[in-house]
């Protein structure tokens, strides 16, 4: 008997036209930015999050780097955010020079927690950028109130939010800015590649000309001025057109991707159901004014110790299962960068107790065999 397949963790999703729309481009010989595939790109993006503009960027990184430049983070500022993150949500604070302050994650969703931003609040505080991990959103309630009553700006990673909704309204739509990331890893892909979304009709003006190098290229092609010019601080975010022409093609099969994820997000939960009741593992808690994308699916195991066997017997089944995030706060610039004014309970707790399961939209039966080895190790 051959030894089976090997289950990797990720494998982006082809939908059909990608190659069609990139051999349109080559055809309109229209390949830096800002041309047919882009705009495009742009309406779907604003149509669909309902947004008044969205700019599509080289990454969720950049976008995020975007957002800071927007809001004129600068040497001082203080900006709270989740420790457990990726890396690019502090890095664009640090860039302007700002101070990011790491707070602690609710139990439930590992998204931020309210109570613990509010304590955190100093007189620097200038925002809160919010993570919508697994595509669950944050709690937007009760962070809107307090970016209300301290007068910040809030900003969203929405890097794996695409189509997520908080109380019917989409991911990207909830603050002042969201940053997408269409990642090879992420559910809607074109290798590289991100937007900003901007919801702030204020700053929708100074987000084009920020993206176009800091030049007013986009009033000077309306005709508005006659000369081309620098105008403020900026720098080249637009991807090229072959990049937009891919990402197209996914936007327009974006609603079937997220389909064949929840499919199998439901899968892994309904079978994990047991499991859960026995106290071997705790699944995702998603709010009931929360509806996600199935980006990501998690075990949290009782022990460190237990999620690492887990993790390991797995890996020797030829089954990828990575944990998430070493917490921020604890990395080395985290520490030389960063603020932490209170201990991370959770975060500590929760990120060495986590393990990914694989998931994509084409993983076919390889779910059932993900499901088998998980309950085998755990002695079902
Ligand atoms: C993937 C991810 C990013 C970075 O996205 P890129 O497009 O690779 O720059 C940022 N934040 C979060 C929460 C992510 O998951």
């Amino acid at each position: 008997m051959g030894a089976p397949e090997r289950v990797p963790f990720n494998r982006p999703p082809l939908v059909g036209r990608e190659a069609e729309y990139i051999s349109d481009a080559l055809g309109r010989r229209e390949l830096s930015g800002d041309g047919h595939y882009t705009r495009a790109c742009h309406a779907w993006l604003a149509r669909r999050l309902r947004v008044p503009e969205a700019l599509l960027t080289h990454s969720c990184t950049a976008a995020l780097e975007m957002a800071a430049l927007l809001v004129n983070f600068a040497p001082g500022d203080e900006v709270i955010l989740p420790s457990f993150t990726f890396v690019s949500t502090a890095n664009a604070v640090v860039l302007r020079g700002a101070v990011p302050v790491f707070v602690d994650v609710s139990p439930e969703t590992l998204n931020i927690d309210a109570a613990a931003i509010e304590a955190a609040i100093t007189p620097r505080t200038r925002a809160i950028i919010v993570v919508h991990y697994a595509g669950v959103c944050a709690d937007m309630d009760a962070i809107d109130v307090i970016a209300a009553r301290h007068g910040l700006r809030v900003i969203e990673d929405a890097a794996q939010a695409l189509l997520s909704t908080y109380r019917g309204r989409p991911a990207g739509a909830l603050g002042a800015l969201g940053c997408f990331s269409f990642h090879a890893t992420k559910n809607v892909v074109s290798g590289e590649g991100g937007a900003l979304t901007i919801t702030d009709p204020a700053l929708a003006e100074r987000a084009h000309i920020v993206w176009e190098k800091g030049t007013n290229r986009r009033q000077f092609l309306a005709g508005m001025v006659d000369k081309y010019t620098w105008v403020d601080i900026g720098s080249s975010f637009l991807p090229g057109e072959l990049m937009a022409a891919f990402l197209l093609a996914q936007l327009e099969g974006a609603e079937g991707i997220v389909a064949e994820r929840l499919k199998t997000w439901n899968a892994y939960h309904a079978a994990f159901q047991a499991l859960e009741r026995e106290g071997r593992l705790r699944r995702p808690v998603v709010p009931p004014e929360c509806g996600h994308n199935g980006h990501l699916y998690y075990l949290l195991l009782p022990t460190a110790a237990e999620r690492d066997r887990l993790m390991a017997a797995l890996r020797a089944d030829g089954i990828q299962a990575p944990f998430h995030y070493i917490p921020l706060h604890s990395a080395p610039a985290g520490m030389k960068y960063g603020r932490t004014p209170a201990p991370l309970a959770v975060t500590d707790d929760v990120s060495a107790r986590l393990l990914r399961l694989p998931l994509f939209a084409d993983i076919g039966r390889d779910v059932d065999r993900v499901i088998e080895r998980v309950r085998a190790h755990l002695g079902h």
